[in-house]
């Protein structure tokens, strides 16, 4: 084809406003190789939003309070750090999905402002998934600057840190030391202490409440802020549409997004857009009456979702509908449960955290958090909006006396529902709707680690998981984990089994507007680094007690079906544990058949705890077998551990800096080193939860 002058002229010039483009970002003042960080060069076009500084100045804020945040435990904190730095402080506050901005202008942060990093470390001392970018960029890419040079490029960043952990991990809230010490180090500066949370010890939220107090007083002493009393100012403006019935096409039932609303779900599938799949089976795997494990095959052909083995997929429950029933009584909401509501944030950095228009009951059914461990500060709230004088006075108690709390509420295992009855029975009409969705958490899908082989199955995926189901002793009731129990109805139905309602919970099975009729389920799958060697005929070892067998299922499966292909498999040890063989033995009958295929390649320890006299786990079998281990280890195997974080997967590391010195003839100093460079060189992988 022909170019003519005019095309030309259009081609430079654009040719020319692209090189502008490009080269005009220097971050922080340094002039940076443009391939450095694709990522961040990626998402520095993106559009002007993306720039914290002048959304604050746009927005009229002075504190943003930024999350890192996978369960949303953290944006939670957040959320209320931001409403509270406003009612007592007067702040002009806004929270701050990490993912959601760019920071390579972090160095002119306004010195009148302040920014809050609320971070949770996420598996062995990873960030959450939407930290990731940042972590990337805050590690990597801040220019070195000269020790001589009188500015450090972040001098005018002030900032608050709060850290959520778990000290039964071995880099416990590692994000929040290790942000505090980059950003101390480029030169800004911290108000109050770098508080942190211990989700391990169960204090997080105690933890949480004792940190801030101090933090507030340094932090209003640094700006010069005045404290106020406290007024509750709604966040959400809740407006109840006469004009919208349940029939209209526009209102949310409970669909996660516009295309599912319009019936036409499209990926990419992700944290924000589930897939609606189709479960193919699903069965029971204990042997025993009282206790249930699932084993659930999810079809995710046509949804352009793929897996590897070693991967995760998250289930996005439904309430029961007994909570929810229990939940809108509570707060005076059941008369009006199909009432059309639509939700707009009072401020404009206010996120919605579900789509409207939607109705009560869909609101709590699909999107909120109502079954959780209740806050001492949400009770505190609430207090303002007791029923009468006698009610507000406990309420008041309950917020602000930690062990009167702890005796009344946690150690009782209350939902929100229940803690608020057992303060007065009637409804609390007064609540505002707005107050409960600010100060509940979003509902979460959970994980599971994919109990099949992507080489077997690449279109199916397995989850093999454990229905949560705690008697509470003295205090007459069951917690019943909400995904669990939701996989357990899906499973009665699935199997025309008669009473589709385990516990009397009645689940919504066909979901909004029957769009999960025929036992469907919505999910994602999370990509993760627990993987097999990619040589099979390295050795592997792997430890996998009670449903942390799942990965390892997929494990052996895969190895059975190269061995099947002809390919030379490594050994391949498995130590599963369980209380008896004749109850909770998983996948007992297909261990046999993996067997036939892998012959002496497969070699697997049952430790059932409840067989004899004294309680055998794991951990003793890896150390009666410590010669096999430490020989296989020497042999390049790598070891793998997935189950409980708190005890086991702690003791097995132990065991295994016992085995290396006996083995080795080393002292358990150095073999503490030895298993601590398997972690970081990646032969040592965990998958704890
Ligand atoms: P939830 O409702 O989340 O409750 C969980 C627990 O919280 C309850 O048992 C109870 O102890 C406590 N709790 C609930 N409500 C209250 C309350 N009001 N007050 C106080 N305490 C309360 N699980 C598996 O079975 N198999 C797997 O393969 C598996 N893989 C995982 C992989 C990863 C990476 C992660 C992070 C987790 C994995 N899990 C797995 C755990 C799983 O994600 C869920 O946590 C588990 O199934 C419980 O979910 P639930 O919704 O049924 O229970």
């Amino acid at each position: 084809a022909q170019v003519d002058t005019l095309d030309i002229i259009v081609l430079v010039v654009l040719l020319i406003g692209s090189i502008a483009y490009f080269t005009k970002g220097t971050y922080w003042g340094v002039p940076k190789d443009p391939y450095a960080n694709s990522a961040l060069n990626g998402s520095a076009a993106k559009k002007g939003s993306r720039n914290i500084v002048e959304k604050l100045e746009e927005t009229g804020k002075n504190c943003v309070i930024f999350y890192g945040s996978q369960t949303g435990t953290a944006e939670d904190y957040a959320s209320r750090l931001a409403k509270e730095g406003h009612a007592r402080f007067g702040l002009s506050t806004m929270t701050a999905d990490l993912e959601d901005y760019d920071f390579e202008n972090l160095d002119t942060f306004p010195d009148d402002k302040i920014a809050f990093f609320v971070m949770a470390t996420y598996g062995e001392g990873e960030p959450t998934d939407n930290a990731v970018e940042f972590w990337e960029f805050i590690n990597n890419d801040p220019p070195s600057f000269s020790e001589a040079s009188e500015e450090k490029p972040l001098s005018k960043l002030k900032y608050v840190a709060f850290g959520l952990g778990n000290n039964t991990y071995e880099h416990y809230n590692l994000m929040v030391r290790n942000l505090d010490k980059i950003l101390t180090n480029l030169g800004a500066e911290r108000i109050g202490t770098a508080g942190e949370g211990d989700d391990g010890a169960g204090t997080m939220e105690e933890d949480f409440l004792a940190w801030k107090e101090p933090m507030w007083t340094a932090l209003a002493e640094k700006m010069g802020l005045e404290e106020r009393e406290a007024v509750y100012e709604p966040v959400f403006n809740v407006e109840e549409k006469e004009d919208l019935t349940v029939e209209d096409d526009t209102v949310y039932l409970g669909e996660p997004n516009k295309n599912h609303l319009e019936g036409t779900q499209k990926g990419p599938y992700n944290a924000h857009n589930p897939f609606i799949a189709p479960i193919a089976e699903s069965r029971e795997v204990f042997t025993v009456k009282d206790r249930n494990c699932l084993h659930v095959e999810i079809d995710i052909s046509g949804s352009g979702m793929s897996y590897t083995t070693g991967d995760h997929i998250a289930v996005w429950p439904t309430n029961a509908g007994m909570e929810v029933d229990r939940f809108l009584k509570t707060f005076g909401l059941e008369s009006k449960r199909h009432t059309v509501i639509s939700l707009k944030g009072i401020d404009p950095t206010a996120k919605v955290p579900f789509p409207t228009p939607t109705t009560y009951d869909a609101a709590v059914r699909y999107h909120i958090e109502i079954c959780a461990p209740v806050s001492r500060q949400f009770m505190a709230t609430l207090a303002a909006f007791a029923p009468n004088e006698a009610a507000k006075k406990e309420a008041t108690r309950l917020g602000s006396d930690a062990d009167y709390f702890k005796d009344k509420i946690s150690s009782q295992m209350l939902n929100i529902a229940q803690a608020v009855s057992a303060v007065y029975s009637e409804p609390w009409s007064a609540v505002p709707f707005s107050c409960l969705v600010e100060g509940l958490n979003k509902l979460q899908p959970r994980y599971y680690s994919i109990s099949s082989s992507s080489l077997v199955q690449p279109q199916k995926i397995s989850v093999t998981a454990v229905v949560e189901s705690l008697r509470i002793p003295g205090a007459g009731h069951v917690v019943k984990g909400v995904t669990t129990n939701y996989l357990l109805a899906l499973k009665q139905k699935q199997n025309g089994e008669p009473n589709p309602s385990p516990h009397g919970l009645t689940y919504s099975i066909t979901g909004p507007r029957n769009k999960y009729d025929g036992i469907h389920v919505p999910v994602h799958v999370r990509h993760s680094n627990f993987k097999l060697p990619s040589n099979p005929s390295k050795p592997i070892i792997m430890v996998g007690p009670g449903t942390g067998v799942a990965p390892f299922r997929g494990f052996v499966q895969e190895r059975a079906e190269l061995a099947k292909k002809g390919e030379d498999v490594g050994h391949t040890v498995l130590f599963f544990g369980c209380r008896k063989s004749s109850e909770d033995w998983l996948y007992r009958d297909e261990w046999e058949e993996y067997k036939k295929a892998l012959g002496d390649k497969l070699t697997i320890f049952n430790a059932f705890s409840r067989e004899q006299a004294h309680k055998v786990y794991v951990q003793h079998h890896i150390k009666e077998n410590g010669k096999l281990v430490n020989d296989l280890l020497q042999q390049k195997a790598n070891f793998y551990v997935c189950g409980d974080a708190a005890r086991m997967a702690r003791e097995v590391n132990e065991v295994l800096g016992q085995i290396i010195a006996k083995e080795r003839g080393i002292d358990e100093k150095k073999a503490e080193q030895v298993v601590k460079s398997m972690r970081s060189s990646g032969v040592y992988q965990e998958d704890v939860w």
